[in-house]
């Protein structure tokens, strides 16, 4: 069987002497304590799991000689502080790498980061995308809206690292098909989706699978979530999603995401 690619996402990670801004229950299942996330980074690198950049992906898929086999993705969303402070020296200690995709109107707001810390993780070998200008959801916006938030925040994370920015992961997983159409237009060559699976050559560059890793995800639950039985949950859970996403429009939904996620994930 052809090895897939799993891509991680992750958003914010705590510590007691590193609050973050989440303040009601529901958004805190997207904050994964350090300690957890300490021992999956170490489960990943005591089982040889070797990470690549979303580039280095590309170039592996364009690559018929090389294989992907043993290959592993890990991402964050939004650009939080706890990126720098938490995420990234456990990365580095374990020889690890990850992209993070930054939404540029929250770069130097407290809980976020700064551009110099954005500059330390890219001279230590970590990937930079964006994550939109706002974090407001593309498929609300008209297209002269989305085509700024794609070249504005482009423009804003070259002009911090100094290298050509062309991933971009969706704010909340939303998109539409405007948005690829613009995207497939663009000078990116990727996106990241909230779509859970994982990665091979027939995978769409724009719509990138991701597995997202909540608080509530167990050590012995990580390590079975790269199985295909378990991706085959998570196959039926998008559609569950997309089919209430449609009956009860994007708004109503969102507001009650968490909710289905802390029913219908790992809860099995
Ligand atoms: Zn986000």
């Amino acid at each position: 069987m052809t090895y897939k690619i799993p891509i991680l996402l992750y958003h914010d990670i705590e510590s007691v002497d590193c609050p973050n801004e989440k303040s009601n229950l529901a958004s805190k299942e997207t904050v994964v304590d350090v300690s957890n996330f300490e021992s999956q980074i170490r489960y990943l690198s005591e089982n040889n799991y070797e990470t690549i950049s979303i580039n280095e992906y590309f170039r592996y898929i364009k690559n018929e000689q090389k294989s992907l086999e043993g290959k592993i993705i890990i991402s964050f969303d939004d650009g939080h502080y706890s990126n720098y402070k938490l995420a990234f020296p456990i990365l580095v200690k374990y020889g690890l790498k990850a992209t993070f995709f930054i939404t540029t109107n929250w770069l130097n707001q407290q809980y976020h980061l700064t551009s110099d810390q954005i500059k330390e993780m890219i001279g230590n070998g970590m990937e930079i995308g964006s994550h939109g200008l706002t974090h407001n959801f593309f498929p609300d916006m008209n297209s002269h809206e989305i085509k700024f938030e794609l070249s504005e925040s482009k423009k804003i994370l070259e002009s911090i690292t100094k290298q050509p920015i062309h991933y971009i992961a969706f704010p909340g997983g939303h998109y539409n098909r405007t948005v690829l159409r613009m995207l497939e237009m663009s000078d990116y060559r990727g996106a990241c989706s909230c779509l859970q699976g994982l990665n091979s050559k027939k995978t769409n560059p724009w719509l990138l699978k991701r597995i997202e890793i909540r608080k509530s995800v167990s050590a012995d639950q990580f390590k079975h979530i790269f199985n295909p039985l378990s991706i085959a949950f998570y196959q039926m859970v998008d559609s569950l999603k997309s089919l209430t996403r449609r009956t009860i429009g994007l708004n109503t939904y969102s507001n009650i995401r968490s909710r289905l996620y802390k029913y219908y994930i790992f809860k099995r």
